[in-house]
Order: structure tokens, then C-alpha cells, then sequence
């Protein structure tokens, strides 16, 4: 066995459908008395549920609601945010949304040290992880700080239901490129490892549910599951390519976040199946037996991958996305501006394959 270190991160997970309806008693427990609550313009519904669950509480005041997170947390919204989140005396935040809403928690943790309760309502894993980004003009600056990790993370799938059919599944594929990168990570550990299998194993399972029904409670619960394991993963570990093209895509071009991560995984990992053929044999047991005409024989880890999209009707090009040849040849310059920790070296001519199949969708075969 290789050797490894392990240093799980803090925090309370509560999990279950429903469970929404503790976040007075959750909040209360962090010492939140003032709690600002943030959320996207569309879910402001949403907060309206967590208002009135507050307000059935003695311990826990809504100090404010700020309705204009966005994704890629602009700095303008951050400054914003940052600066009424203390005049109006909040000592919390409570988001409520994906991973644009998380983020901006973050970004006000990060300057102010207020403790976050997290109620995730995509796959993203961001309420996981003590990673924090925010774009200034031009730029996307990433970095980790034990701040920004949430303490408490609320998971519910009941509010997951409203999440649309095409967003769940290229959600969840995001989830899972987390997990698929933990496993060959040269940080990567045992405990880790489980999680990364049964995490792809769970959202492998649910998605195609929840393609015919995104009202499946059981589904949702069990692509939730999957999303927490898979956010732990890339939480504990470091990503490799297929996060560094994914952040150059979606920076660069401003690509939709999910949907990117869904048609560069596969090739990404096609592009290291041979230099990690443990971690590419447990993607392969996790995605399970192929299912499809698509997929006849026994899928590789990167086929099964493509065909969990290509079947459950996600994207499978980057050209679909707008995407021009002429970007692809700028994204193949940036991808090798830095060298970092990938199974496999990064090398020009690969890469270039990697990039162009991704661009026309084309099934890896490997
Ligand atoms: P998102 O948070 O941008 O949400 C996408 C859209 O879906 C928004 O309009 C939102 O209002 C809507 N939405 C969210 N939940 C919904 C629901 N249940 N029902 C209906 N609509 C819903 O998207 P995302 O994919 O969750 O997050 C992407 C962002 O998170 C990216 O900026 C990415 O970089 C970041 N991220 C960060 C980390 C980290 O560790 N820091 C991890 C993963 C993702």
C-alpha cells in the first residue's frame, strides 16, 4: 500500500429530506444570532421558506438578504455584499443556492471570518471545500483558506426537486469529475478514495432517474448523496487537468460552469486512463455495467463517462457551447502556461487531440 497522509476538514453535514426546517436550531448552534441570508434572484423564493422558518425561532434573527449572487463571484457583488453584511450587523451567513451563492459566502468569510451555514440546491460541492474564488476584472483568483469552509452544511433534497432535468445531470457530472480526480491525485488517501467510488456510484445511479423524473425523491436523495461525498473529495485532495482546462474554459470564454466540466471529463480522463489504471478501474466499477446500445461492450472509464451524458441527454461538445476553433487553439497555450500535478505529463500534441474531441464530441476510444 501506498503511503499517505490524511487531515479531515471540519464541519457538521445534517442530511435527510426535510431537514431544511433545522436551520433556526443549525444556525443557533454556530452562534448566529444576526444571520444575513444569500441567495441567486432566482431562488429568492426559496429564502422566503428559511425567513419564516427564523422567524418561528426566538434564538435566530434575519439581519438582511442579499439576492444578487452571480456566478464567478464578481468582486463588484463581493464589495457589495461584504459592506452590508456589516452595516446591517449580521454575525452569519446562511446560503441558500449552488455554487455561485456559496462562493459569495465564501468571499465575505474570507474578509470577515463570519461563520457560514451552507444549503447547497445543485451538485456543485463547493459547500465542501475551504476553497474560495473571486473574478476582478479579467480574472479569476482561486485560492484555500480553512475561513470560507462552511461549518455547517444542510443537505435537503427536496430542494434539489426544482433543479431543471438538464442542469441536474450536467451538475452531477461536475460532482463526479471531482471525484474522478481525486482518485489518481498524488494527495490521494484511502478514506478519500471510498468516497470518490461511492459518490460516482450514487450520482451514476440517480441521474438517469431523474432525466425521466426529476420529482424522484429517492434519485435526489441519492445524487445529493453523491454530491456531498464527491464535494468532500475535492475538498481533501488536489484537482489535475481536467480542473485546470475546465477553470481556463469557463475564465477565458466564460463557458457555463456544469455543462463544461460534463464534455472535457471524459477526454480528460481518456487523455490519463493509461497512467492511472487503478483509480480509471474504480471510475469504470463506480459508473457500473454500460447500460445503452451506445455502449454494447464493456465501457472504458472515459466512454462511460461520455455515454452518462451523451444518454442522459447533456451536452457533448464544446463547439455546442459557442465555442470557436480559433479559442480552442488560444485554451491549448494557456492549458501548458503551467505545469501541474497530472498523471500523465502535459504534452502538446495529446493535448491538442484532447481539445479538438471535445470540441466535436466525439466518443474517447479508449
Ligand atoms: P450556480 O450556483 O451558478 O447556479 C446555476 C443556476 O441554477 C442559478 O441561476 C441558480 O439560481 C439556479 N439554481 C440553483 N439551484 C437551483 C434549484 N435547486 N432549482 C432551480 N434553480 C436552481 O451553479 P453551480 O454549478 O452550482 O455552481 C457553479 C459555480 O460554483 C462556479 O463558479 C464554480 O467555480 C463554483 N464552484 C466552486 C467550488 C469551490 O470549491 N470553491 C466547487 C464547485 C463549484
Amino acid at each position: 500500500m501506498k503511503s499517505f497522509a490524511y487531515s479531515p476538514l471540519p464541519g457538521c453535514v445534517v442530511f435527510g429530506a426535510g431537514r431544511l426546517r433545522e436551520v433556526a436550531k443549525e444556525a443557533a448552534a454556530l452562534g448566529i444570532r444576526r444571520a444575513l441570508i444569500l441567495c441567486t434572484p432566482e431562488q429568492r423564493a426559496l429564502t422566503e421558506q428559511v425567513v419564516s422558518l427564523l422567524a418561528d425561532s426566538s434564538s435566530v434573527a434575519v439581519a438582511g438578504i442579499f439576492d444578487k449572487a452571480l456566478m464567478h463571484v464578481p468582486i463588484e457583488t463581493v464589495r457589495e455584499a461584504r459592506a452590508l453584511a456589516q452595516e446591517w450587523g449580521a454575525d452569519g451567513a446562511i446560503t441558500l443556492g449552488g455554487g455561485s451563492t456559496t462562493g459569495l459566502g465564501k468571499a465575505i468569510a474570507l474578509a470577515s471570518g463570519l461563520p457560514i451555514l451552507a444549503i447547497p440546491t445543485t451538485y456543485a460541492g463547493s459547500e465542501m471545500t475551504p476553497i474560495y474564488g473571486i473574478t476582478e476584472p479579467g480574472l479569476k483568483k482561486t485560492g484555500r483558506d480553512p475561513k470560507v469552509l462552511p461549518r455547517t452544511v444542510i443537505y435537503d433534497p427536496e430542494l434539489t426537486l426544482t433543479l431543471p432535468a438538464g442542469l441536474s445531470i450536467t451538475s452531477g457530472i461536475n460532482a463526479i469529475a471531482h471525484a474522478v480526480e481525486g482518485l489518481y491525485a498524488p494527495d490521494a488517501n484511502p478514506v478519500n478514495s471510498l468516497m470518490a467510488e461511492e459518490g460516482i456510484a450514487a450520482l451514476a445511479k440517480a441521474l438517469p432517474v431523474l432525466r425521466k423524473d426529476v420529482n424522484d425523491l429517492e434519485a435526489r436523495s441519492q445524487a445529493l448523496y453523491g454530491a456531498w461525498l464527491c464535494g468532500s473529495v475535492l475538498g481533501h485532495v488536489g484537482m489535475g487537468l481536467h480542473h485546470k482546462l475546465c477553470h481556463t474554459l469557463g475564465g477565458t470564454f466564460n463557458l457555463p460552469h456544469a455543462e463544461t466540466h460534463t464534455i472535457v471529463l471524459p477526454h480528460a480522463v481518456a487523455y490519463n486512463q493509461a497512467f492511472a489504471p487503478e483509480a480509471m478501474a474504480r471510475v469504470a466499477r463506480a459508473l457500473g455495467p454500460a447500460k445503452t446500445p451506445n455502449s454494447m461492450n464493456a465501457a472504458s472509464a472515459a466512454q462511460g463517462l461520455f455515454d452518462l451524458a451523451a444518454d442522459n441527454g447533456a451536452p457533448t461538445s464544446l463547439q455546442s457551447l459557442g465555442l470557436t476553433q480559433a479559442d480552442l487553439a488560444h485554451a491549448l497555450d494557456l492549458a501548458l502556461q503551467n505545469q501541474y500535478p497530472n498523471p500523465r505529463p502535459l504534452e502538446r500534441e495529446a493535448l491538442q487531440a484532447l481539445l479538438q474531441d471535445a470540441f466535436e464530441g466525439r466518443r474517447p476510444t479508449v
